[in-house]
């Protein structure tokens, strides 16, 4: 037997996809981290077209100049971010962006500031890069919101990093304005780098995103087509920062993938540049069902903060047995632990699951884990 590098071990495979293999395929899932809805069809008639040109050669490293071109249209428009095509790098999903950030910037004796609870990716990449975890505890009297003068009390000398999420993954938690600017700000002031992990940006409700790249050099932004255009299986994500960041991380980029799906990148090109209803239409329904479940939960009982974006709600749920209780009757959900230890006592609900089936599931949870 060959031993796996010790950086291999340092880490463990996800808890939630492992729950995913034991439990009821009939059962209702509010485990997932991924839309129910289908890709648009203009995006989909896009890539068909552009397999029958023949469209599916090696494509620049940082991806199609035309995709590039319109990555930063988006950035200026949505974000107030000034970037230019050459600093942008198209990627397989934002999980390769997370990944490339850690492995060029993080290495042994680097903190790198997190909040508990927080995506499990982040950990599993900072851990891979041989930087520590500095936690930060986002608690639910501040709806999980990630606040500026907490993240200051953990800045030290080896503060190298610090990934932001908002919205955020497990939490549905929107930053607000003044946290974003002032975290900004310390990244200047401290030089560390903000990792500004933005998937849900467009999934929000009554609520105005911002980007910390508008205030501040010391940022990598991240974004990318999983969430808001349902591309999930198609891989495709993108960053930009400034010159001399983007430099380091695309020789990461083009050692491990060289370039992203030529059939996804076109797909992203044409959800950039067609109509956007469907991802209206989309965060219109999600609203709606973060409505149901989040009065559901809290006519059980079950303390819920209003996420205010994402599609998760991280009910307060001290009974151990919960999720254990809940799949058994027919309902998966994620233990909130699994996101970290200031997780523990809450639940993961995804309600990316039609609303019927979210109505159903409550009533599972009702009569058979509450009143069972
Ligand atoms: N960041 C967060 C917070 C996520 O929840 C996810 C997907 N679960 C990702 C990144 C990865 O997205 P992608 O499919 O673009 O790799």
């Amino acid at each position: 037997m060959i031993n796996p590098a010790s950086r291999t071990k340092s880490i463990e495979l996800s808890l939630i996809r492992k729950m995913f293999e034991v439990t009821n395929p009939n059962a209702i899932n509010l485990g997932i981290g991924e839309p129910d809805f289908n890709v648009p069809k203009n995006i989909k008639d896009a890539m068909k077209k552009s397999i029958d040109n023949n469209d599916t050669h090696y494509t620049p490293n940082k991806g199609y100049i035309e995709l590039r071109e319109e990555i930063v249209k988006k950035f200026k428009r949505d974000n107030g971010i000034n970037t230019d095509p050459e600093n942008v790098i198209v990627t397989v999903g934002a999980s390769e962006a997370l990944n490339i950030c850690t492995q060029a910037f993080i290495e042994s004796g680097n903190e790198v500031i997190l909040s508990n609870p927080s995506f499990l990716s982040y950990e599993a990449c900072i851990n891979l890069s041989g930087g520590s975890i500095v936690p930060v505890d986002c608690k639910m009297e501040n709806e999980f919101k990630l606040k500026a003068d907490e993240v200051l009390e953990k800045i030290t000398p080896k503060t190298k990093a610090i990934i932001l999420n908002s919205p955020s993954n497990p939490t549905g938690a929107v930053m607000e304005k003044e946290d974003i600017k002032a975290i900004a700000d310390l990244s200047m002031d401290h030089d560390f780098l903000i990792i500004s992990d933005e998937i849900y940006e467009k999934i929000i409700y009554d609520k105005k995103h911002y980007s910390p790249g508008k205030y501040s050099d010391n940022v990598i932004t991240l974004n990318g087509f999983s969430k808001t255009y349902a591309m999930t299986g198609l891989r495709i994500g993108y960053l930009t920062a400034n010159e001399t960041y983007s430099e380091e991380l695309l020789k990461i980029h083009q050692y491990n993938i060289a370039c992203a799906s030529t059939t996804s990148q076109r797909g992203a090109y044409e959800a950039l540049t067609g109509p956007q209803d469907e991802v209206n239409e989309m965060v219109k329904e999600f609203k709606k069902r973060r409505d149901l479940i989040v009065s559901r939960l809290n006519e059980m009982g079950y303390e819920t903060v209003n996420a205010e974006g994402a599609f998760y709600v991280f009910p307060k749920i001290e009974d151990k047995d919960f999720v254990m209780k809940a799949a058994k009757a027919g309902v998966i959900t994620v233990p909130g632990v699994a996101f970290g230890s200031n997780g523990k006592n809450h639940v993961r609900m995804s309600y990316a699951n039609s609303y019927e089936n979210i109505e159903k599931a409550m009533n599972i949870l009702e009569e058979r884990v509450v009143n069972g």
